[in-house]
C-alpha cells in the first residue's frame, strides 16, 4: 500500500476496537471507569461540522473535502503541479526566488476544513487534533524526516505563548518526533521580538515583519551546529516566517533546513518550466 493510499483511508473502521479494549481494561482497573463514562457522555465533535465523531477529530464527510498534497509537486517548494513534468523539476518560483530552506512539504492544501483544523488547534484548545494532524504531516514529510537529525518547531514570542498557553507547532513537532524517532529541540530558536499576525499583510510586508525576528542565542548554537533540521509549523502562506527561521538556523551553522507544515496556501497553480 503506498503512502497516498494510506492517506486516503478514513480510519473509522478501526473505531470499535479501542472501545472494546477500553471495556476490557475496565474489568481489571476500576479507576478507569470515570474516564470511560466521560468519553461516552461527551463524544468528540467533528472540528468542522460539529457532528459527533469517535477519536479522529474530523468526520468522514469533512475528511473527504480535504485536499491531501501528493506528487507531482515542485521538488523544492512542494507546490503541486497541474501535470507531471518528470522527477526533480522545480517551479518558476523556486528558481526565481529560492528560499533559504532546502525543501518544503505540506500535508494538505489550506482550504476550508484545513483552516478550521488549524484554528481549532491554535485558538480553541483542540489539542486532540494534534495526533491526527501530526500523523498526516509525518506521512507527507517522510523523505525529509528520513534525512533529518532533529525537529525544531517555529517558536511563538513568549507573550503570545503565555496567552495561548502552548505552542501548536511544538505540539505537532512532538507527535512527528515520536513517530519518526527524532529529537525535538524546543529551545534553540527564539522569537526575539513580537511580530504582527501575517494575515492581511502583503508578501513584501510579511518578509519585513519577520526580518530579524528569530535568533539562535549563542549558548544554544551547539544544539543546532552541523545538524540537519526540519522546521515544523502549522501553516505556510508566503513562506516568510519559515524562511526567516531557516536563515537564523543556518547562521547558527545548521547543516541544512527543511520545512514541514500541516497546510499550505496554494493560490495559483504553478506551471513547471
Ligand atoms: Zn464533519
Amino acid at each position: 500500500m503506498s503512502g497516498l493510499d494510506q492517506a486516503s483511508s478514513h480510519p473509522s473502521g478501526r473505531l470499535r476496537k479501542p472501545f472494546f479494549g477500553a471495556l476490557r481494561a475496565c474489568g481489571s482497573a476500576l479507576a478507569s471507569l470515570p474516564r470511560l463514562a466521560l468519553d461516552i457522555a461527551l463524544p468528540t465533535l467533528c472540528v468542522s461540522c460539529r457532528e459527533p465523531v469517535s477519536g479522529e477529530g474530523v468526520c468522514a464527510t469533512c475528511w473527504a473535502k480535504l485536499s491531501f498534497i501528493a506528487p507531482p509537486f515542485c521538488a523544492r517548494l512542494g507546490i503541486p503541479f497541474v501535470y507531471d513534468p518528470g522527477p526533480g523539476l522545480l517551479s518558476m518560483q523556486a528558481i526565481a526566488d529560492p528560499p533559504a530552506y532546502q525543501r518544503a512539504r505540506a500535508a494538505v492544501r489550506y482550504d476550508e476544513v484545513a483552516r478550521t483544523m488549524v484554528h481549532a488547534l491554535k485558538y480553541q484548545d483542540r489539542t486532540d487534533l494534534a495526533p491526527t494532524m501530526g500523523r498526516w504531516m509525518a506521512r507527507a514529510g517522510q523523505e525529509l524526516l528520513g534525512d533529518a537529525d532533529a525537529l525544531i518547531p517555529v517558536p511563538l514570542h513568549w507573550r503570545r505563548g503565555w496567552s495561548r498557553r502552548y505552542n501548536q507547532s511544538g505540539a505537532l513537532a512532538g507527535v512527528i518526533g515520536k513517530s519518526a524517532n527524532l529529537p525535538v529541540i524546543g529551545n534553540a530558536l527564539h522569537r526575539v521580538r513580537p511580530t504582527l499576525q501575517q494575515v492581511g499583510l502583503s508578501r513584501s510586508d510579511r518578509a519585513l515583519n519577520v526580518q530579524g525576528a528569530f535568533k539562535v542565542p549563542p549558548e544554544n548554537k551547539s544544539t543546532v551546529q552541523g545538524r540537519r533540521i526540519v522546521l515544523i509549523d502549522d501553516v505556510l502562506t508566503s513562506g516568510a516566517t519559515v524562511d526567516a527561521c531557516a536563515r537564523a538556523l543556518l547562521r547558527a551553522r545548521a547543516a541544512s533546513v527543511d520545512v514541514l507544515v500541516f497546510s499550505r496556501v496554494v493560490d495559483t497553480l504553478q506551471a513547471p518550466i
